[in-house]
């Protein structure tokens, strides 16, 4: 296995930057995706690592090796699609080995691969079946088991789950980061799904409009986004974002005051506007909040919608005496909104007049023109400690 390092690669295609300016380096071993917005340029990036694409301007390497002008076959790379195109007159054997035969391995160090890899990826005993005979699921293990003998030294997996049904993906993420383990593989893998990216890789890379955001493991894409995009496409439901002015002591929004002693806070002055960001489950009915050590002061709200799943529900707060929930806003977005989850056992009903507390530790102060974040948790910016100041983007 190898690292794999990008260096300033930039795609322009005529007039548009599908890539822009991107560097970054995955470790050997390590699982890396790529995650974004669909035409945000995953493919396109994780194209200049495969040879499909030739970069307008910057450098690939591939452990110590600069392959930029390098053909795919040249890389040690292997590729999974999220069309596997399996050669459907032929059995699961001759699939996995047909890259392998063109190569004249003997049939022995064929076959012992061959089995190997349908071993790794649990096909054994189905070498002789047609791929007309597989499910979907099989087929894409197939199409992996082909990449495997390869022996590359990185994977790079362009949305191989994005045509399985909703289960069968689950139960796929997991068969790949048994795949990681087992193989210690370097592996990057490209995905518009954030949840995939989430559960899966050591390490996610969020793009949007061509430009890397942030790189670092899920949890601290989570809890310290970069900036605000990385803050609302990460998580889901996505984070509540309402815009509010500095005052003395305090951010006002149109709806709420937070406590705030902005003169702690190097970049903010009185009569800025900053962007506050709260993720649904750190917003909680005052009722239930006594273990919360920094709430903030209860803000009246009316519930709207509630959305029962399960395991938590989702409702939806009106803050504004006189608003209605609109089915245009983004209740994200939407000053006068605010989504908070609720476990399913909370007494609450629709169209009640409840009072909310959001936790100060949660929430995330971006700034409102550039979007970048200036810190994460506000606990103590009231009083005379300092909250955390965020972590540069590695
Ligand atoms: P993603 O994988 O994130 O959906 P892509 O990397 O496929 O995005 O595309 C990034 C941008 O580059 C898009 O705006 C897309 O239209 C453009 N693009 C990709 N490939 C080509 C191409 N061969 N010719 C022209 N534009 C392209």
């Amino acid at each position: 296995m190898a690292r794999v390092r990008l260096e300033n690669i930039t795609k322009r295609y005529g007039e548009e930057t599908a890539v822009d300016d991107i560097s970054l380096e995955v470790e050997d071993g390590e699982f890396v995706t790529f995650v974004g917005p669909s035409g945000c340029g995953k493919s396109t990036t994780m194209e200049t690592v495969a040879g499909l694409t030739q970069p307008t301007e910057g450098r690939v390497y591939i452990g110590d090796d600069d392959v930029t002008t390098l053909a795919p076959k040249d890389r040690g790379v292997a590729m999974v699609f999220q069309n596997i195109a399996l050669f459907p007159h032929m059995d699961v054997y001759e699939n996995i080995s047909f890259g392998l035969r063109l190569r004249t391995y003997d049939d022995e160090e064929v076959r012992r691969r061959v089995e190997q890899a349908a071993d790794i990826v649990q096909l054994e005993g189905m070498l002789d079946r047609m791929p007309a005979e597989m499910s979907g699921g099989q087929q894409q293990r197939v199409g992996i088991a082909r990449a495997i003998v390869r022996n590359p030294d990185v994977f790079l997996m362009d949305e191989p789950l994005a045509n399985l049904d909703a289960k069968l993906r689950v139960h796929m993420r997991t068969e790949l980061q048994r795949l990681h383990r087992e193989l210690d593989a370097t592996i990057i893998y490209v995905t518009h799904d954030q949840a995939e990216a989430m559960t899966m890789s050591n390490r996610i890379a969020v793009l949007n409009d061509g430009k890397l955001q942030q790189i670092a493991p899920p949890l601290v894409c989570y809890n310290e986004p970069t900036n605000r995009f990385v803050a609302g496409f990460i998580g889901s439901p996505s984070m509540n974002f309402a815009d509010g002015e500095v005052v003395d002591g305090g951010l006002e929004t149109s709806n709420f005051t937070v406590d705030l002693d902005a003169t702690r806070l190097p970049a903010v002055s009185v009569g800025d506007t900053v962007t506050l960001g709260i993720r649904p489950e750190d917003v909680h009915l005052t009722r239930y909040a006594d273990s919360l050590a920094a709430p903030t002061d209860p803000i009246d709200a009316r519930t709207d919608v509630l959305e029962p799943m399960g395991d938590e529900v989702f409702v939806y707060l009106l803050l504004a005496e006189d608003v209605e929930g609109s089915m245009e806003e983004d209740p994200a977005t939407s000053p006068n909104q605010l989504l908070m989850s609720v476990t399913p056992d909370t007494e609450i009903e629709a169209g009640q007049d409840v009072d909310v507390v959001l936790d100060r530790s949660k929430i995330h102060l971006f700034d409102a023109d550039t979007g970048d974040a200036l810190v994460h948790g506000i606990t103590g910016l009231e009083g005379p400690e300092s909250g955390t100041a965020p972590t540069e983007a590695e």
